[in-house]
This record gives C-alpha cells, structure tokens and sequence, in this order.
C-alpha cells in the first residue's frame, strides 16, 4: 500500500522523514518506553492496517503515559479484532457505489473527491477508508485524464476535492501536474485539499508547496484533520501560518473518539488552539462505522451533551458543526 521512495541527495528532507515513519510496534514502545506485554494484540491488530507513525507525531506523545490521546490514536490494539456490531462494515459512507470511475467519488452536487493517492503518512486506526480497496480504484493509473473526461462531461462541477490517503503525500512535481490539469478547466472554481500532513509532518509545507497553492488560479481551501489540541505543538502552528499567509482557507475537521476527545475541555482547547492558527473549526465527525473501529465510537446522546456545552462555552465561530453521515445521502446531516 506504502510505495517505495527512492532517497537520493537531493529528496526533499519531508520524504526523508515519510519514509522513516515508525511501522514496527516495538519501535514505538521503546521510543514510548511502554511495555509491550501490556499490548499482546498490538502485532495482530496492526496485520491487515498497519501501524504508521511519524516521528515528528510521535514526539508529542507522552513517554509512559499509556492513555495518551495521541498515542490511542495510531497504537494498533485488540479491541479492533473483536466482533463488530452488525452496522459496522468495510464501507461505512457508501465510496464504492459513489464510484463513477475507480478512485473519483460523486457524492454531492457539484464537486467530486478524487482518491488522489492510497498513502498517508499516519495510520489512524478509526480510518472510515481502512478497508479500502486503493490498489483498484486510483485515478493516477491514466494520468488522470479520466477524471479530465469526467469533469468535461460534467459541467456543473466547479469545486475538486484531492483526497485519498493523503494528497500531500504526492511529490510537488506530481501535485503541480495535476493542479495544471485541473485548473485548465474554466469551470473549475475551487480546489480543496483534505490532507492530515500540516498535523502530522508539518515540515511538508515547503516553499515548494506554498508556490503550488498560492500561484494557481483556483481558490485554495485545505482541510487539516486534527482532533486534540496535543497535536499542535510550535512546528504544526507555524506550518499552518505559512498556509495561511499563502492565502490558503484553512478549516478543520475532527473525529470524535472516546476517551481521546469526548471531553468539553479536551474540544474547547481544540477550537482556541487551531484558531490561534488560523484554522477555522469546520466539522466534528461521529464515528463512521467501519469495522475495526467500535470501540472508538461515542454515541449520538453524548456527542449532544458536548455540543450544548460546547456552546455554551465558545463564541459560535468556534463551535465545529457535529454531523455524521449516512451511506447514499446527499450531504452531511447534522447531529
Ligand atoms: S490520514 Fe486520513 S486517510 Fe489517512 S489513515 Fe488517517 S484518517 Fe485515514
């Protein structure tokens, strides 16, 4: 799933850093000091979606603290392996049927997401795409020019929506074409980035990619998904001000994750400190229910007694929208 960067001289230093991510459990428990008898499943939990942590991520988790909201986010455990309630599948928000041509999902009017790439830089083990079938539906195959097709024959589609994995996990070179093709076309207004990389490698934000964003015609939106104040240290907030002064809209959205941020504090920290970035609080997801991910999930009446008393402690500009969404609807409802 992961493919093979060659590093020479000249690769840009966040490569370098993407290809020593930590994937070996052992390795992050000694970084974490953490025993790992205390974590018998972690190996078989992490076969099938593998553990895949940065470095610069992992330096914001607390050595020894086993709790860590960080570290819960991305440690395989064997709770993933347990039997999953009956609505939990592989395909919790309905990609594949949404799926005109592999890897271009058609959802809402007027926009369509583009599986840009099959890689992350993180795994997060709550992942709505972690069953997904990236191998086959990857758009990149044909140089993208089905999705050129798709988008000529669909004038009515002004916004793209690079996803994946990740989109900036592609090389500026590799952006850069596609961000050429698609501005090319004079109904495209705007282009939006769904990228997890700000968070979690905040050194992917180079010149490079600044120049990328900030020179093309279309306008630029990047949606970051961090879900707990931690995760901002000095290096992520002063990558996201980079964007930011490039002219980047930046919003964000979370997952709400049980005991990772299903407190009112730990979601008010949240909001101040992405907007002392510049990052506006978007959406607050409940759990999308893929298997392996129930016992990340917080249920629908405690996701609305954090909304009401998440309300009744930030100004509104501040207050995400809690939605979820529902397989072969036609957005994203509200709680
Ligand atoms: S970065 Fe996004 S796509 Fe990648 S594993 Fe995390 S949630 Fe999934």
């Amino acid at each position: 799933m992961i493919p093979l960067i060659a590093l020479q001289e000249d690769t840009p230093d966040w490569q370098k850093q993407l290809a020593r991510a930590i994937t070996d459990p052992n390795e992050l428990f000694a970084h974490l000091r953490l025993d790992p008898n205390a974590w018998p499943e972690t190996l078989a939990a992490g076969h099938s979606f593998k553990l895949k942590v940065t470095h610069s991520y992992l330096h914001r988790i607390e050595p020894g603290n086993p709790k860590d909201p960080l570290l819960l986010q991305v440690l395989p455990q064997g709770a993933e392996l347990a039997p999953q309630p009956p609505e939990y599948d592989t395909d919790p928000v309905g990609d594949i049927d949404a799926m005109p041509h592999p890897g271009i999902v058609h959802k809402y009017r007027g926009r369509i997401l583009l599986i840009a790439t099959g890689s992350c830089a993180i795994h997060c083990r709550y992942c709505f795409r972690r069953h997904f079938p990236y191998a086959s539906a990857h758009p990149a195959r044909h140089h993208w020019q089905t999705t050129i097709d798709y988008l000529q024959a669909h004038p009515d589609i002004d916004e793209v929506i690079l996803s994946g994995g990740d989109p900036l996990v592609l090389s500026d070179a590799k952006l850069g074409e596609l961000i050429a093709r698609l501005q090319s076309l004079p109904q495209l207004r705007r282009l939006r980035l769904h990228s997890r990389l700000p968070i979690v490698l905040p050194d992917r934000i180079t010149p490079q990619l600044l120049a990328l964003l900030s020179q093309t015609r279309l306008r630029c939106i990047l949606v970051v998904h961090c879900n707990h104040a931690n995760e901002i240290d000095d290096a992520v907030r002063e990558a996201l001000l980079r964007l930011h002064a490039a002219g980047v809209l930046l919003l964000n959205q979370s997952v709400l994750l049980k005991h990772i941020n299903d407190q009112v504090d730990s979601l008010a920290a949240l909001s101040l400190k992405l907007f002392d970035a510049q990052v506006q609080p978007y959406y607050l997801h409940l759990l999308d229910r893929v298997s392996g991910a129930a016992h990340f999930a917080v249920s629908p009446d405690r996701a609305r007694t954090l909304q009401t008393a998440l309300s009744g402690r930030l100004p509104g500009y501040l207050l995400p929208r809690f939605v979820y969404e529902v397989a072969g609807g036609t957005a994203k409802t509200p709680l």
